[in-house]
């Protein structure tokens, strides 16, 4: 019998153990969580709903493009969900992105918690990992309930963002003390703070283009945007976050176009038309934005209107705290871990999986298929170590 621990009863932690329960009646799999519920992130995942896989993930829309590319040339999406499939998944397609049938983040977690009670994994909620230490043939794991011994350990411990919901970070502090390098942790797929103000559009919706002209590849994307009383958020939003974070591009310029199909001139030569009515606006925008905008027409005329309309400028700041992102750019450094298994360059019998790892994605699906992509790698190259 092998004895494996899994530190992190979440995404990528589950994900393995799964994976490693369904290939080997004789691995003891135990999942440690300091959570007293399974998988508490994953059921507040896709606004309930669990982004579960991204169809053909762009590696570019990852912060290691090259890096994770190479991950998926040896496990192909295709393998990731007929993996899902496999372990009685079934999945919904929309657009790009694939749902749990049930469309439900919840009742997932029920199915992943009865699965993989059946198939024997030993759940250790409420107990946190403090410390471990290593030796040729094993690991011990101290937790909040003692030391125990393990033939191998895992951690998937995610990263910083939703404390609530689990990843407090407190392990990144003991991998520092184990030699590792933890690159800069930042916050990411979360709203932005701008130079520019507007408490008054608070809550406020609109679609547009966002773009922001970096110093080498450029960030253009289009979707709904929404104010916040200090900055911006929504989809398009979070992923630029990952992009100024990324590049630390304080104070560059993020352009917002409210009528990206339009151009300058035949924008004003509508506005110019639709004026004659005194409250046209209110026929284009909701009332907050539309008093906003009226102000513009007063002083600029529809000419200034149109200025701001296709070139709305904020300047950046910075991201939003770690507990209002979804997802946590750096953590344990890819340099730190052997590209083909995961497994520590620094330790025998230690790996890691999922978010704790310094890779992020884009909103979409795109973190969650790399916990189960990530997962799966882990699975392969336990498989060779422990048989
Ligand atoms: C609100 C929200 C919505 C999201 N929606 C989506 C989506 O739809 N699609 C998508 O792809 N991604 C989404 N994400 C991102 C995705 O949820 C994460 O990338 C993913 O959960 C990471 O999985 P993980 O298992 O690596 O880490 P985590 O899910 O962060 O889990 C880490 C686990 O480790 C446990 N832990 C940490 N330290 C210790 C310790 N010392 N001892 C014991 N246990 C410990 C934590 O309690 C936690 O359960 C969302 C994130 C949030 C916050």
């Amino acid at each position: 019998m092998k004895r494996i621990a899994i530190v992190g009863a979440s995404a990528s932690g589950i994900y393995l153990a799964l994976d490693l329960l369904t290939k080997h009646q004789d691995f003891e799999v135990t999942l440690f969580d300091h959570e007293e519920k399974l998988g508490k992130k994953i059921a507040a995942t896709g606004n309930g709903r669990c982004n579960l896989l991204h169809d053909n993930p762009l590696p570019e829309n990852y912060d290691h493009p090259e890096i994770f590319k190479s991950f998926l040339q040896r496990i192909p999406f295709s393998s990731l969900k007929e993996k899902l499939i496999e372990w009685g998944i079934p999945l919904k397609r929309e657009g790009d992105l694939y749902y749990p049938l049930s469309e439900s983040a919840p009742s997932l977690v029920r199915y992943l918690w009865h699965n993989l009670t059946a198939l024997g994994a030993k759940l250790r909620l409420g107990e946190k990992a403090l410390d471990y230490s290593t030796h040729p043939n094993g690991v011990a794991l101290l937790t909040s309930e003692g030391e125990e011994a393990f033939d191998y350990l895992v951690f998937a411990v995610g990263g910083k963002s939703g404390k609530n919901l689990g990843s407090d970070g407190s392990l990144f502090s003991v991998f520092e003390r184990h030699g590792y390098q933890i690159q800069s942790m930042v916050p990411v797929l979360c709203p932005i703070r701008t130079k520019e103000h507007f408490p008054s559009l608070q809550g406020l919706r609109v679609n547009g283009t966002v773009r922001i002209k970096g110093r080498d590849t450029p960030f253009e994307k289009s979707g709904q945007i929404l104010f916040k009383k200090d900055g911006l958020s929504g989809i398009v939003i979070f992923d630029a976050s990952i992009y100024l974070a990324q590049k630390g591009y304080k104070g560059i310029e993020i352009v917002l176009d409210l009528f990206p199909h339009e151009t300058f001139q035949s924008l004003k030569e509508k506005l110019r038309k639709d004026s004659i009515h005194p409250h046209f606006l209110e026929a284009y925008f909701p009332l907050e934005l539309a008093r906003h905008f009226e102000n513009i027409v007063t002083k600029q005329g529809v000419d200034g209107l149109v200025s701001t309309l296709k070139h709305w400028a904020f300047h950046y700041e910075e991201n939003y705290p770690f507990s209002d992102a979804q997802v946590t750019m750096g953590g344990i450094s890819l340099n730190d871990v052997d590209l083909r298994t995961l497994s520590s360059k620094k330790e025998e019998r230690v790996s890691f999986v999922g978010e704790c790892l310094d890779m992020a994605g884009e909103c979409g699906g795109y973190n969650l298929t790399w916990c189960l992509l990530s997962a799966l790698i882990a699975s392969e190259a336990l498989d060779a170590v422990l048989c």
